[in-house]
């Protein structure tokens, strides 16, 4: 099953990706873990989003797109895959269409925007691997330390509060179209997000069967 989340940023795509790459056992793709991978390791790249993510800016379509292009032509993404965090424009699900890559399902995460601020200033990551978690929701079993890998969990940049509502608004108005664009094909999947995660999580395995 090929698979696109959709959501506001803290709508809590990366943690329903998780759940249905265990449950399918298909990779979960998300073009933000790509990006801050690339800034670690100080590549071309990663140069080159850093400035566009501090700021709570999209990354160029045609950068994420590119990496896209590339992670979806790998063997493990023959049986199919999660995208979160791509498409977020609609030149860039016109790019998915255009590269012939058939989408099955579009599961979007609704959470209102009262509630987004707090997610995101509780969430920490791991940059080692990728994990996210959240200091009241989800959190790590010792405190600042990721379960699956021990490395130290930190509070993203751009997850500060003065960056938020930047990113909400780049969300408004380049990212919710999609949901109309997806809808117009018949797939769109809506799932208001829930207080608990595996609430919210058992809507979203209802969507992918109903
Ligand atoms: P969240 O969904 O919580 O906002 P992500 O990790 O998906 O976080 O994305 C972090 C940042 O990476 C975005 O704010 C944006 O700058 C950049 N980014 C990720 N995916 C895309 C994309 N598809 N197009 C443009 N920029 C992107
Ligand atoms: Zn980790």
């Amino acid at each position: 099953m090929n698979l696109i989340l959709l959501g506001a940023p803290g709508a809590g795509k990366g943690t329903q990706a998780e759940k249905i790459c265990e449950k399918l056992s298909i990779p979960a793709i998300s073009t933000g873990n790509i990006l801050r991978e690339a800034i670690a390791n100080g590549t071309e790249m990663g140069l080159k989003a850093k400035s566009f993510i501090d700021a709570g800016k999209l990354v160029p379509d045609e950068v994420v797109i590119g990496i896209i292009n590339e992670r979806l032509n790998k063997d493990d993404c023959r049986n199919g895959f999660i995208l979160d965090g791509f498409p977020r424009t609609i030149p860039q699900a016109e790019a998915l269409d255009e590269m012939g890559v058939q989408i099955d399902r579009v599961i979007d995460i609704e959470v209102p925007d009262e509630k987004i601020a707090s997610r995101l200033s509780g969430r920490r990551v791991c940059l080692k691997c990728g994990a996210t978690y959240h200091t009241e929701f989800k959190a790590p079993v010792t405190e600042g330390i990721c379960d699956v890998c021990g490395e130290k969990l930190v509070q993203r940049k751009d997850d500060m509060p003065e960056t938020v509502l930047d990113r909400l608004n780049t969300y408004h108005e380049q990212t919710e179209p999609l949901k109309d664009y997806y809808e117009k094909k018949g797939i769109l999947h809506i799932v208001e997000g829930q207080e608990k995660v595996e609430d919210t999580t058992a809507l979203t395995f209802k969507a992918l069967e109903d």
